[in-house]
């Protein structure tokens, strides 16, 4: 940031709550179908048809906000925000207005700055406000860039998806700031399940509202909005890009105008889309086909009890109580399913810190060059977990561990299957290792002679002989030890 100057943002995440049905009919919520065949009179917004609440999605709506530490409302109010756009058929969206489904929470997110190569620096958790979220229906899709250049096209899957709007206080001072609150949301929502977090299908959108203002000034400056952000990385460069457009323009004497700007990635930039609305412009008014929603304060209190530990929690246990780094339990506590096999692992093995190397440096690399996550891996935990005990009492080394395991990658098998299959049982017999011992001196009386004459590093030699001569068996440990003796004892 320029010295000087300090940027204010406010973000309101759209996301998509993971209903299989829509919010007020019942026709399919899936991502990629024929277009417009999900669709029926209530969300083509044929005349007469009737709305009906999807209760699931108020289920839904409900663990989002208790996750993010809102308050809900036992009463609040569906309201038609009104406006015409070609992928709004009724010509309003039904929404919530003056009175939302939820408001007053806070979020205590991980967050840090970032160096020039974008690598984090020292994570802290900082206070973010949460002013409401509402519930709404979600609009269809306009279709540009299909079929005849001339043509735009209209595909109306989407209308009538449920989604929830999460809208924050001006509480952030960075575009980082802003980034790790967003991933924040999205690893919540994903761990109760309620969201599927996928940015590209826009299951998870994104507006920035960035205002800037003199150091120690108290008043805000006038912010503009950046709408439809759909990566995390998107929302962090606009963001960057809003900030200094904003303070360049004051500087050469310009003023911010209040208005509605879109995110250009190929030429990183924003642009302005339309002057900025205001609420009164929709023409707000109660939904005369949807009662109030109201709900029980003991059904609040149910879904509370209902809800997974949080990813916070959880990484702030797994520091605890298995001595991880903060960057590792960050790591492991990014994915839900990734965070159980982990502790599947630990369960398994005993070994919380080895469960973390093997899951961190060889599983995750593996899931990396094979493009996919934890819930695609062949490994099953309990065999990590088994390997990681075929070390720990010797029966294989750690270098032969790593082939088990890239044939645990490869086939699913059990490690013991494989270290039986294929021989891979550790020497440990003593007597085995000293032959093989005498067998590579013998062989190589050259090194022997420039081993006594002082050329000690030639240990290194003798243990590759050694090793190769074993198949890659012998326990590492007994063979240096032999080697020592045999090498320096003999012949003096
Ligand atoms: P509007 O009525 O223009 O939609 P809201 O008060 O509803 O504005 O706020 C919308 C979002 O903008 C919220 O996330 C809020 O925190 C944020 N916001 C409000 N004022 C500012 C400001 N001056 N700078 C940056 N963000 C702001
Ligand atoms: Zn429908
Ligand atoms: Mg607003």
């Amino acid at each position: 940031m320029k010295e000087g100057w300090e940027a204010v943002i406010g973000l309101e995440v759209h996301a998509q709550l993971r209903t299989e049905s829509k919010i007020f009919c019942g026709c399919s919520t899936a991502f990629g179908d024929e277009p417009n065949a999900n669709t029926c009179p209530v969300c083509l917004g044929l005349p007469g048809a009737l709305p009906v609440l999807n209760r699931r999605v108020v289920e839904y709506a409900a663990q989002a906000a208790l996750a993010l530490g809102l308050r809900i409302n036992t009463e609040s109010i569906f309201s038609r925000k009104n406006y015409f756009y070609p992928d709004l058929p009724k010509g309003y969206q039904i929404s919530q207005y003056d009175r939302p489904f939820s408001e007053h929470g806070a979020v205590e997110a991980p967050t840090t700055e970032r160096d020039e190569a974008g690598h984090p620096q020292e994570w802290r958790l900082k206070h973010f406000g949460i002013t409401r979220a509402h519930i709404e229906e979600d609009a269809g899709k306009s279709v540009h860039d299909i079929g005849d250049p001339g043509k735009s096209y209209v595909n109306l899957n989407r209308s009538g998806t449920p989604l929830l709007e999460i809208v924050s206080e001006p509480d952030f001072r960075s575009s980082w700031e802003a980034y790790d609150y967003v991933g924040f949301l999205r690893r919540t929502l994903q761990y109760i399940g309620v969201c599927d977090g996928n940015m590209e299908e826009g299951s998870l959108r994104c507006d920035a509202n960035v205002s800037v203002r003199r150091t120690g000034a108290e008043k805000f400056g006038t912010k503009a909005e950046i709408k439809n952000l759909n990566s995390l990385r998107f929302l962090q460069r606009a963001i960057d890009y809003e900030i200094d457009r904003q303070i360049a323009l004051i500087e050469a004497g310009g003023e911010v105008v209040q208005e509605t700007r879109l995110w250009n990635e190929r030429e990183a930039k924003t642009y302005s889309m339309r002057s900025k609305e205001d609420a009164h412009d929709y023409r707000y008014f109660p939904e005369p086909d949807l009662p109030p929603l109201e709900v029980a304060a003991e059904w609040v209190e149910t879904v509370r009890a209902g809800l997974p530990e949080l990813p916070e929690a959880r990484r702030r246990r797994f520091i605890g109580e298995y001595g991880l780094s903060v960057d590792d339990a960050f790591t492991l506590t990014g994915q839900r399913e990734l965070a159980d096999y982990y502790e599947a692992v630990v369960k398994a093995s005993g070994n919380s810190r080895a469960a973390a190397n093997w899951v961190l440096s060889e599983l995750l690399r593996e899931l990396k060059s094979g493009g996919i996550d934890i819930t695609g891996s062949k490994v099953r935990a309990e065999h990590l977990g088994a390997l990681i005990k075929l070390i720990e009492d010797s029966t294989i080394s750690g270098k032969i561990a790593k082939d088990v395991f890239a044939d645990m990658v490869a086939t699913g098998k059990a490690p013991e299957e494989i270290v039986r299959e294929k021989g891979l049982v550790q020497i440990t017999d003593l007597g085995a290792i000293e032959k093989i011992v005498a067998e590579v001196i013998a062989a190589n009386p050259k090194q022997l002679e420039a081993y006594r004459a002082g050329k000690t590093a030639l240990l290194g030699f003798f243990v590759g002989q050694v090793m190769k001569a074993s198949g890659g068996k012998a326990n590492p440990q007994a063979v240096n030890e032999i080697l020592k003796a045999h090498l320096e004892a003999e012949g003096r």
